[in-house]
């Protein structure tokens, strides 16, 4: 097959730009090795194609947010979760302490108030941070089709430095919005966000929201048909941040990006994408891995607002 050769061009091309730089937030991403790069392409037909570091594994961070959400939806139904959480991109930084007026309900699922109230909602609101966890890590490996462990180091690392998140679950709990410790939902948030990942890993699980939630190897029903539109209208809206209107007319796939510098693009009924570098632009998002983006989905035709 000529894609392989094809991925190694379009990784050849993303190394030039230099622009960027690590998170610096979270002592250990600002240690990444920053000239790590990947790319893999899960088709639903089940074929996976890769290039580049594929083995190199690094924590799913916000990626993380969009399955937390599904599994939100599967475990306290979509009627709850949208009196906890909105719908509405934000404009808004990720970590921005934020509630809608009126409701009081973080903006959306994909900023960092919203993920901690889908995380304490998975389950149910009175479970265990463990329990929630476990559910979790269960889930996401599922997904990428072998066990995922989290990473200790990064978990430690976001601990010791989660002020403002804890800011977060705090002003959700003084909200009414989350009914648990705010800093149990927090650390489990933290270390759902730990979980490492390759591109291969989050490849297969965009292909599986791809596929109306059906594994695209084993064929498992894995996310209930009926949330993967919920997710994949709100990674459309909200998924690149307060890049997401930049995103969707240059490259126009719903989509996900996390801190680490993972990002997963999911085209409906066709393909997931996943991309991998650590440097990031001001809003977040991984540079190479935009620029690898774009540039599949302008050689692929893959905006989904294209009529051909
Ligand atoms: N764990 C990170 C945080 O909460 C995730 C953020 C991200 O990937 N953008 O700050």
């Amino acid at each position: 097959s000529p894609i392989p050769d094809y991925l190694q061009h379009v990784l050849d091309k993303a190394r030039d730009n230099e622009a960027g730089a690590p998170a610096a937030y979270i002592d250990v991403l600002a240690r990444a090795d920053t000239s790590k790069l990947a790319v893999a392409l899960a088709m639903v037909d089940g074929n996976l194609y890769s290039a580049g570091d594929d083995q190199v594994e690094f924590s799913i961070q916000s990626i993380s947010k969009a399955f937390v959400y599904a599994l939100a939806i599967e475990d306290a139904g979509l009627p709850r979760v949208l009196e906890k959480i909105g719908v509405e991109p934000s404009g808004d930084r990720f970590n921005q302490l934020s509630l809608e007026r009126g409701t009081n309900r973080p903006m959306n699922p994909m900023i960092n108030a919203g993920a901690i109230t889908a995380h304490s909602l998975v389950v149910a609101p009175n479970a265990t941070a463990e329990a929630r966890t476990e559910r979790i890590l269960k889930s996401l490996s599922r997904l990428a089709g072998r066990q995922l462990h989290v990473d200790e180091e990064v978990y430690e690392a976001e601990l010791k430095d989660a002020d403002r998140n804890m800011g977060i679950g705090h002003m959700l709990k003084a909200a009414g919005i989350i009914t648990c410790d705010p800093r149990e939902a927090v650390k489990g948030y933290i270390r759902q966000c730990a979980i490492n990942v390759n591109v291969k890993d989050l490849a297969m699980m965009s292909a599986t929201l791809c596929n109306a939630g059906v594994h695209p190897f084993s064929g498992e029903q894995i996310i209930p048909h009926a949330s993967v539109r919920q997710v994949l209208s709100v990674m459309t809206t909200c998924g690149m941040y307060d890049a997401a209107g930049d995103w969707v007319s240059n490259v126009g796939i719903p989509a996900k990006s996390g801190v680490a510098g993972g990002i997963i693009g999911t085209l409906p009924g066709q393909v997931g994408i996943a991309a991998f570098s650590p440097k990031l632009d001001e809003r977040g998002n991984s540079v190479r891995g935009v620029a690898i983006c774009e540039q599949l989905s302008r050689d692929m035709g893959l905006h989904m607002m294209d009529v051909s």
